[in-house]
């Protein structure tokens, strides 16, 4: 009897489904999301910092009935997630997601394509080439090859691992940097920090990092980068690589890249452009001169369809202009892989265009919204992004209690003054940059507003970056004042007794 009882329990959670199970427990999955969807701008933003939830949880011995176990995860998710998805969610550079990626996502899990060969995923790695091509053209890059990878560090990382392998030439796969001059890669103070996790996981180490100074708009300085080339050439060292900046993470500034692409062809360097923020803002003519131009004659090109392209997680892209160049980098050939024998149309074996091996179907969550949304979809989705960032920025400075400090792109920063205090002095602005820290976490965990912060030449100031589908002029309206009033709040209990009357 017991026997028996175990074989039924077991029985009715098996691995696989009935057709039947499968469809309702689709159904039911699908109909916590569709409440989420409806229901997210009614949700607090993030949940305020905690308890931990699942301390008291122990793997269970037994399998659980699965129509509970989605209800339960679905609890969890709802009530205690940082949703990005918000119409107020200004943080970080993180995108609200297409509901169609979510349909793709489910599509692609069903299929599990390997896309790591093209034998093992055919339409799947067909998909994504289409899909590279498309974001290629969106911004009008020559280059037609690329892979999809995580996000945007894996994409600039590898960009330099194919910058060091055909800079540096074909020895260094195999004998590595030690045998090397230093090694030397040039960008501004203002670069993401996947530069210093590539260096550093490179051998190169983060010492092979120039980091070149940027003007009063955050931009990188060609005088500079020069001087510190020739300085480098003179020394002995080996320069290879330099990173033009499309859209700062702290600003959204732009590099300028016609400047650097024309230094790059002077010195013979690899030119490599992070657009992972900004560089699909090169679909609008506005930005034909300052991103399309300089783009164009870029090596490599790091995207996240992830920000911009709104696909859910992870999606990053890089793009190269010579097809070769990522083969060069990646690929090896071992006697169990027999892809290149298949030659199935034509398509990229993907695991030798970049480090994974094993590889799931990115591709099919950007390719659907890409078709669902069209050219033009996209074209106002940006713009809309932008002007709101813009009428954010000019709806801060007009507030009395608000400084606004910067704006480009979608980003939009300030801090908040209280009445009565003059900024300048360095008393006053260690306060302003306590009270505007204290202010972040404040409205972090007050669950109206999301946003994140950015350092500008000291000050600690606050960000907003809207790369957010949901977002209405309504909500851009209705920030300034919410700020103002956790500010002042905060000012009251925080505000030390010599900087009272003034
Ligand atoms: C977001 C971002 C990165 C890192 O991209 P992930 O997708 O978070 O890995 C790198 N550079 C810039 C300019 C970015 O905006």
């Amino acid at each position: 009897m017991a026997n028996d009882k175990q074989t039924t329990q077991h029985a009715a959670h098996s691995i696989d489904m009935t057709p039947q199970e499968f469809r309702t427990l689709g159904y039911q999955a699908v109909d916590r999301v569709t409440d989420l969807l409806e229901n997210m701008r009614n949700l607090p933003v993030a949940a305020p910092e905690g308890q931990r939830l699942l301390v008291d949880r122990e793997m269970p011995v037994v399998g659980t009935s699965p129509a509970q176990l989605i209800d339960d995860a679905a609890n969890l998710l709802f009530n205690h997630s940082t949703f990005n998805g918000h119409p107020r969610f200004w943080g970080y550079i993180t995108s609200s997601a297409t509901p169609m990626g979510a349909l793709g996502d489910l599509l692609a899990a069903a299929v599990n394509a390997n896309v790591g060969s093209a034998q093992l995923g055919p339409i799947a790695s067909e998909i994504e080439q289409q899909t590279i091509r498309w974001i290629a053209d969106l911004i009008g890059y020559p280059g037609t090859e690329g892979i999809l990878l995580s996000g945007g560090n894996m994409a600039n990382m590898c960009a330099l691992w194919a910058a060091r392998r055909n800079k540096v030439g074909e020895h260094i796969r195999k004998e590595g940097i030690a045998a090397e001059k230093k090694l030397r890669v040039y960008a501004s103070r203002e670069v993401h920090t996947w530069l210093e996790k590539a260096t550093d996981l490179s051998g190169l180490g983060t010492t092979a990092i120039r980091y070149i100074p940027t003007d009063e708009q955050g931009r990188l300085d060609t005088q500079r980068l020069r001087e510190q080339i020739v300085r480098d050439l003179q020394d002995g060292d080996r320069p290879f690589m330099v990173v033009g900046t499309a859209g700062t993470v702290s600003t959204g500034a732009i590099d300028p890249l016609s400047k650097i692409a024309a230094m790059c062809q002077e010195f013979d360097l690899w030119f490599h452009i992070d657009g992972a923020y900004g560089a699909l803002a090169a679909m609008l003519p506005e930005y034909e001169t300052i991103l399309r131009q300089g783009m164009r004659d870029a090596d490599s090109i790091a995207i996240d369809p992830h920000k911009w392209l709104y696909a859910p997680l992870e999606a990053g892209c890089l793009l190269v202009r010579e097809t070769s160049h990522l083969k060069e980098a990646f690929s090896f050939h071992p006697s169990y892989y027999r892809f290149e024998d298949n030659h199935r149309n034509a398509l990229p074996n993907y695991y030798e265009y970049g480090p994974q091996n094993s590889r799931g179907f990115r591709a099919l969550k950007i390719w659907l919204a890409l078709q669902h949304i069209g050219r033009t979809g996209y074209t106002s989705l940006l713009r809309e992004n932008i002007s709101l960032a813009r009428i954010l920025y000019a709806e801060i400075a007009a507030h009395p209690a608000l400084q606004a400090c910067s704006y480009n792109l979608s980003i939009a920063t300030c801090r908040y003054i209280p009445a009565g205090l003059v900024p300048g002095d360095e008393q006053t602005e260690a306060y302003l940059n306590e009270l505007n820290e204290a202010l972040l976490k404040k409205i972090q965990n007050g669950g109206e507003f999301f946003i994140s912060n950015a350092v500008i030449d000291r000050r600690f100031v606050l960000r907003a970056c809207i790369v957010n589908f949901r977002t209405t002029l309504e909500d851009v309206r209705a920030f300034p004042d919410t700020v103002a009033r956790y500010g002042a709040a905060l000012d009251t209990q925080m505000r030390p007794k010599h900087l009272s009357n003034r």
